[in-house]
């Protein structure tokens, strides 16, 4: 299978794939599409713009179909509704054919010109290239803020490390996009994964520009839904915590049902049936709440196994009869 895979690849006479998620994006499309032919020239090869239409309500999707249906190098995928970024990108990569797969926003924020910093660091062999923001030009306090508190929680929280500050803006070598394909995953977050996958990853820095044009797409709710889905699908944070919530509880309840039976014992005046209703509920409260985390624990294990992620991704093999083709791909891409 590998080996009609490299022939199909090798074959493809594609060496670079842009992959730029739309949504209502109509006001930046003009200045976008000229800065994306200026890049498409500025490549070191033959090169591809992927624009995936993420059910836009605008004119976007015109406009794109008809670019990729004039010009060679531009291809257009339309979804049939607004499926969320994540799931937009997936969709591009998924369709693109390079040997380097660029993702990128398309309201200009991530700079093209610093793609070709990329490509650099890709010849050099790092397979996962990801562009790190030193600084946020024309974002409010909020968004910075937020941003700030959820890479700190993830950094702390997450099973894998996710790098500070960077975004979905990154190139991927062939291999590490085989591997991403095989991440059949529904809740997505993207960087987490790619975080996940390993190879050799590397960071270029930039200055993340103001919009172009256009507003934000990430409204709250979005952000929101980006950031649990951060946490629920790379940590285990929150299960471990309802377990020792629960321990917490039922040893707070033990005491204190400890102490109302020494009160009753005392013979001190109490309401009648009051002890037996406090020892019972907080005895119930506790274990209930220690049951919950329990039964939590098994279906973390369930939503491990749900994920279906591959267990292990191989980065390189040697001495295997199918190795030499592989080899072979390799070297054509460093020579040139
Ligand atoms: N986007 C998308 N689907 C969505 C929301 C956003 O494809 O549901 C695209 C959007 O068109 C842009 C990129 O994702 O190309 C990043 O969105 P945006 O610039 O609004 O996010 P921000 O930079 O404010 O975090
Ligand atoms: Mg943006």
């Amino acid at each position: 299978m590998s080996m009609v895979e490299t022939a199909a690849t090798s074959a493809s006479p594609v060496r670079y794939s842009l992959v730029l998620p739309i949504f209502n994006e109509e006001s930046v499309l003009p200045v976008l599409l000229k800065r994306i032919d200026a890049l498409l020239d500025a490549l070191d090869g033959p090169a591809e713009a992927i624009f995936v239409d993420d059910g836009s309500r605008d004119s976007s999707a015109i406009f794109l179909r008809y670019k990729a249906q004039t010009d060679l190098r531009y291809r257009f995928i339309g979804l049939s509704r607004n499926f969320g970024h994540q799931v937009a990108i997936t969709a591009g990569m998924e369709a693109a054919r390079g040997e380097a797969v660029v993702v990128m926003d398309a309201d200009l924020q991530d700079p093209p010109e610093v793609v070709l910093q990329m490509v650099e660091a890709w010849k050099q062999g790092f397979e996962i290239v990801y562009a790190r923001r030193i600084a946020r030009h024309g974002e409010g306090r909020f968004k910075r803020w937020t941003a700030d508190a959820f890479y700190r929680l993830l950094g702390r929280f997450a099973n894998v490390e996710i790098p500070r500050n960077v975004g979905d803006f990154r190139l991927v070598d062939r291999r590490a996009l085989e591997a991403f394909r095989a991440m059949p995953e529904q809740d997505r977050f993207v960087r987490g994964m790619f975080a996940w996958l390993g190879f050799r990853q590397t960071a270029v820095e930039f200055e993340r520009a103001p919009r172009a044009a256009g507003e934000t797409k990430y409204t709250l709710r979005r952000m929101t839904r980006l950031a649990l889905n951060a946490l629920v699908g790379f940590s285990d944070a929150p299960l471990k915590l309802v377990v020792a919530t629960g321990l917490a509880v039922s040893a707070l309840a033990g005491l204190y049902g400890l102490y109302v039976v020494g009160k009753w014992l005392s013979g001190a005046e109490l309401v009648s049936g009051w002890t037996s209703t406090i020892l019972i509920v907080s005895l119930l409260g506790g274990g209930n709440m220690l049951m919950t985390g329990i039964i939590g624990l098994y279906v973390g294990r369930i939503h491990a196994e749900v994920k279906r992620r591959p267990l292990y991704v191989v980065a390189e093999r040697a001495g295997f009869p199918e190795a030499a083709t592989r080899e072979g791909a390799q070297a054509t891409r460093r020579a040139g």
